[in-house]
């Protein structure tokens, strides 16, 4: 992008490869071709029918206006008692706002608070889009490489050496996407000792793969644990994964209430209140039966669990297992050096892709419903 009518914010960032490549997937079939597509963090189950009848009630009902700015009242209540019940997390009505997804909650967080050159420490392996949001927001992204070896999570030390007085933002994604991995308490203890000396650094929690977790481990929100970091954190969730509701485009922030008034503001004068009819589905989603929630996890690991053996016995290939989210993080170090049946050599990761590098354990040639 070079046209100098576009934006310097948009210049320096590139569209999410993400959504590019599911874009052309979708291209592909809609002229006919047969696509499975392991491109996007997407479940294929459909949204669970008695949160698509709670959606068709509100149309009939006429919630089809605009609502409050910061999400319905039934919605904050809603999330308000899940943070409660599922995380021991108290937030009041003001200091939730509901956002057209967790994407926008993240770039919404980083508009309204990152100036020039602010620094945001991103823990590598990360989710594509983290580093472009923080560039179009006018910050500096700072990765952190996170290896295989340490279970590709940040330790403390590496934490320290990396803030500096320009961090801003620390983003925390437990269970991760794409590594699967996830924090224990006694690691975000040592987190929480080093953001105790620099006042000046905020925390975001991406909780949005929260309930698919593969092993019994207890898995307590970072806030539970360091509950004396409350007034910096903004805890991001939302219901696109864990209901199978991608594209109903409801997420939520909860945080100090300074932060989610300017994020309000921003969002007012932008996006505007999220989806009126989503918003009623959100409610019977995060109210309703939950089911669905631990049936589609069993699924997932049972793909998870088909998938890694296949993977491991390929000469080259390395997986470890995911403590959670819908992801494999396929090491292919093996192969580097090595030359292709037609003479390529594989120099870099990015050489194997057409082999595979992070497969989502979705889109099974079998099609659950529920
Ligand atoms: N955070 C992570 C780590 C993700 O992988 C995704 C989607 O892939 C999102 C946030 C976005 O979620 P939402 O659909 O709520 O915008």
């Amino acid at each position: 992008m070079n046209s100098s009518r576009i934006a310097e914010r948009v210049r320096r960032i590139k569209p999410s490869p993400s959504t590019s490549a599911a874009d052309r997937a979708s291209e592909l079939r809609r002229q006919g071709r047969q696509i499975v597509s392991l491109v996007v963090g997407e479940p294929d189950f459909d949204t669970p029918a008695h949160i698509r009848h709670a959606a068709a009630n509100a149309m009939e009902k006429g919630a089809t206006r605009y609502t409050l700015m910061a999400g319905t009242v039934d919605l904050r209540r809603a999330i308000a008692a899940k943070l409660e019940r599922e995380n021991g997390l108290t937030y009041a009505l003001y200091e939730i706002i509901a956002t057209n997804g967790a994407k926008s909650a993240i770039y919404s967080a980083f508009a309204a608070t990152l100036e020039p050159g602010d620094e945001v420490i991103i823990p590598a392996p990360y989710w594509v889009s983290y580093p472009d949001m923080t560039l179009a927001c006018d910050g500096t992204p700072v990765f952190v490489p996170c290896d295989e070896a340490q279970g590709f999570k940040l330790t403390a030390a590496q934490l320290e050496a990396a803030i500096t007085t320009r961090t801003r933002w620390l983003l925390i994604n437990s269970p991760s996407n794409p590594t699967g991995a996830s924090y224990t308490a006694d690691e975000y203890r040592a987190i929480a000792g080093v953001l105790a000396k620099h006042p000046q650094v905020m925390v975001m929690t991406d909780d949005i793969y929260e309930h698919i977790r593969y092993d019994n481990v207890s898995a307590p929100h970072f806030l539970a644990v360091a509950p004396e970091l409350r007034d910096r954190t903004l805890a991001i969730n939302g219901v696109s994964k864990t209901y199978a509701m991608t594209g109903w485009r409801i997420g939520w922030i909860a945080g100090p209430s300074d932060l989610v008034e300017a994020i309000n503001t921003l969002l007012s004068q932008s996006a505007g209140n999220c989806c009126s009819i989503s918003q009623a589905a959100a409610v019977a989603a995060l109210d309703g039966d939950q089911s669905f929630v631990g049936r589609s996890a069993a699924i997932y690991r049972q793909r998870r669990d088909a998938t890694l053996p296949l993977i491991n016995a390929i000469p080259g290939l390395s997986c470890r297992a995911p403590d959670g989210a819908f992801y494999l993080y396929v090491n292919c170090a093996g192969l580097i050096g090595k030359t292709t049946p037609d003479g390529k050599r594989l120099n870099v990761d990015g050489d194997c892709r057409d082999g595979l590098w992070a497969l989502a354990l979705l889109q099974a040639s079998d099609r659950h419903s529920h």
